[in-house]
């Protein structure tokens, strides 16, 4: 049997869907982001924007968190030395925890190495030591929480995409002892729109359910200290976990959940995804503990990205491009589309210097194809003419369809 033939054969479907996925060889550089060079085909490297990016507030060159990052390199050296049993309990890791457990006014955190190892493991091992437990799932909800359902192996119960009465119809069938979790997020990464915390938390209530947010596009974001929209929604105490990435709007990597003494306590002893793995390194510990603690006091790197992204959707619209209704700051731009999506990308790239990630399926449904945008302090009125200019360029090159 021919090994080789049967992964070309695999990544040759994926091609003939027009899946294929091409990575952008890009180096950002300190102090010019979201300017960064490409490499493309042609050899040299050219000066791009990025528009894409999810260092959503500029923070990955910060001055602030780089100084702390490079202190921390200095001092403790690269690597963490082990899992965090062994040796990679670092006093920085013990701050950053006291921090965000601060910021999210939980008892307690817990830092892990991403974001998705974060949801995998938090999920899967609070929803297996509920006995009999029956996990809540809206449909939307991130590949790294499916993965936590998927490895809990507990019952699961999928409610449309923020559908309150679906979710209420889906939990009042379940015995009131029975234990339940509902996981859900605070902003979905790909329409823009918010959970409605709240009402999730009341049925969590009245049906005795447990609740876990993924709060990973709101960090840093939302909020009077960043701690995300639980805390502009003045939901914080009634959410049970919290979970959240300190690779977005803080700029560095890693993940986390907060919660109370106990359910850190348990994760900290049961999760596999957690324990058996080398802890992040002091530099990217200590950016990241200064990124939260800017966060915390400066306000005005949000702002400046709400203003930011308001003025382009009113621009998108103004120029008659059809960019879809989002109350974040995230902003899409429908094509509707797979061929003509990454086409449109293509162009960009190459007639205008400016890079966006084309979204095709299966991370959103068919005939959704778009272009997500993130814009953020960095990006300039300058950056955003030239931006509109391009647009109205590839969308009538390509013919693609105007707003109604
Ligand atoms: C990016 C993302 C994650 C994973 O976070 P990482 O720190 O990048 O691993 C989790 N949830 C959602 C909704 C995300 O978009």
């Amino acid at each position: 049997m021919s090994y080789e033939r049967i992964f070309a054969a695999a990544v040759g479907r994926v091609r003939a869907e027009g899946r294929y996925r091409v990575f952008a060889d890009l180096a950002r550089k300190v102090g010019r982001f979201p300017s960064a060079d490409h490499r493309g085909a042609r050899g040299d490297p050219r000066e791009v924007t990025i528009w894409c990016s999810n260092d959503y507030l500029g923070m990955g060159q910060h001055p602030v968190v780089l100084e702390a990052a490079a202190a921390a390199l200095e001092q403790y050296g690269a690597g963490a030395g082990g899992t965090r049993n062994i040796s990679g309990t670092t006093h920085l890791h013990v701050l950053l925890e006291q921090e965000l457990a601060g910021l999210h006014q939980k008892e307690a955190a817990l830092v892990m190495t991403s974001g998705y190892v974060a949801n995998e493991a938090a999920i899967s091992t609070i929803a297996k030591l509920l006995p009999d437990c029956v996990i809540f799932s809206d449909s939307l909800n991130h590949a790294s929480m499916i993965a936590g359902v998927r490895a809990s192996a507990c019952e699961k119960r999928i409610f449309r995409h923020n559908d309150l009465d679906h979710l209420e119809d889906m939990l009042k069938a379940e015995p009131r002892e029975r234990s339940k979790l509902v996981i859900f997020e605070s902003v979905y990464s790909m329409d823009g729109d918010f959970g409605p915390i709240h009402a999730v938390c009341d049925l969590a209530e009245r049906y005795n359910a447990m609740t876990f947010i993924d709060e990973v596009h709101a960090v840093g974001m939302y909020g009077a200290t960043g701690a995300g929209v639980a805390e502009r929604d003045a939901a914080m105490a009634r959410v049970d976990v919290v979970q959240g990435t300190l690779a977005k709007a803080f700029g560095c990597m890693g993940g986390y959940i907060a919660a109370s003494r106990a359910v850190i306590d348990a994760v900290r002893s049961f999760a596999p995804g957690f324990i058996f793995t080398t802890s992040l390194a002091p530099a990217v510990v200590g950016g990241a503990l200064a990124s939260v603690q800017y966060l915390k006091t400066s306000t005005l790197e949000r702002l400046a990205q709400q203003e930011r992204a308001t003025t382009l959707k009113r621009r998108l619209a103004e120029a008659g491009l059809p960019v879809m209704a989002s109350p974040s700051h995230i902003v899409p731009i429908l094509v509707a589309d797979p061929v003509r999506c990454k086409a449109a990308t293509d162009a960009l790239m190459d007639r205008h210097a400016i890079y966006i990630q084309p979204i095709n399926y299966p991370t959103v449904p068919k005939g959704t194809e778009r272009l997500r945008l993130t814009p953020g302090p960095l990006h300039d009125d300058g950056k955003m003419d030239r931006l509109l200019t391009a647009l109205g360029d590839v969308f009538e090159r390509l013919d693609i369809k105007l707003a109604a």
